[in-house]
């Protein structure tokens, strides 16, 4: 499973698992994009539902402990700027989540652990930071990427950009590695999926 959703939203879950004929238990991992509070929200909820450890970035640890999202960074564009602000008038601008300190739980992704290729999963473990430093995300067998918030298409975001960066050059050079890897089509965990020429068109203004 990759990434939960906002606090409160396990309920959701389940019923999602059920319609699909699934269950926890057939959790081998829990894979974590990144430490923020619409991807960790139910992340301890999911964590007693399931024995499958929780791969994470190092950086994770203390930003899934802290149960807020970093505020270092910016919104690159100003329709990102406008969105936050919105956000924050609606009170949404805590960025709050349940804490989670599970590290008996933890596998941690430093370099090049192999966790899910040991276990007989083809998927690759992909650094991204600059959307937050802890941000990585899948290159599965078939040339799909999934890149958590490395990338998104869809409002508010313009020409591919998160809506939020915490450091502008990690995130564009993030955008690098995703083009090098030539992915059949990339999975963002926002919006539609899009094709990786995207990000060659995107890339030069944007950086
Ligand atoms: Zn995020």
């Amino acid at each position: 499973m990759i990434d939960t959703g906002y606090e409160g939203g396990f309920d959701k879950s389940v019923r999602k698992f059920k319609a699909a004929g699934l269950s926890f238990t057939d959790v081998k991992f829990i894979f974590l994009t990144h430490a923020h509070d619409d991807h960790a929200g139910f992340l301890n909820e999911l964590a007693q539902n399931t024995d499958a450890p929780i791969i994470l970035h190092k950086d994770g640890v203390k930003r899934l402990k802290a149960g807020q999202n970093s505020f270092d960074g910016e919104f690159p564009t100003k329709t990102a700027f406008i969105f936050g602000k919105i956000m924050a008038l609606a009170g949404k601008g805590e960025h709050r989540f349940p804490p989670v300190d599970l590290y008996e739980r933890y596998l941690i992704f430093e370099n090049n652990e192999q966790y899910l290729k040991r276990s007989g999963i083809d998927a690759q473990i992909i650094r991204l930071p600059g959307h937050t430093s802890d941000s990585m995300g899948l290159l599965l067998c078939d040339g799909k990427l999934l890149c958590g918030d490395a990338a998104m298409y869809g409002f508010p975001s313009t020409g591919r950009q998160t809506i939020w960066i915490e450091d502008k050059s990690e995130f564009f050079k993030s955008w690098d590695t995703m083009i090098k890897l030539n992915p059949v089509k990339i999975y963002p965990s926002h919006g539609r999926p899009f094709a990786a020429s995207d990000l060659e068109k995107y890339i030069k203004s944007s950086r």
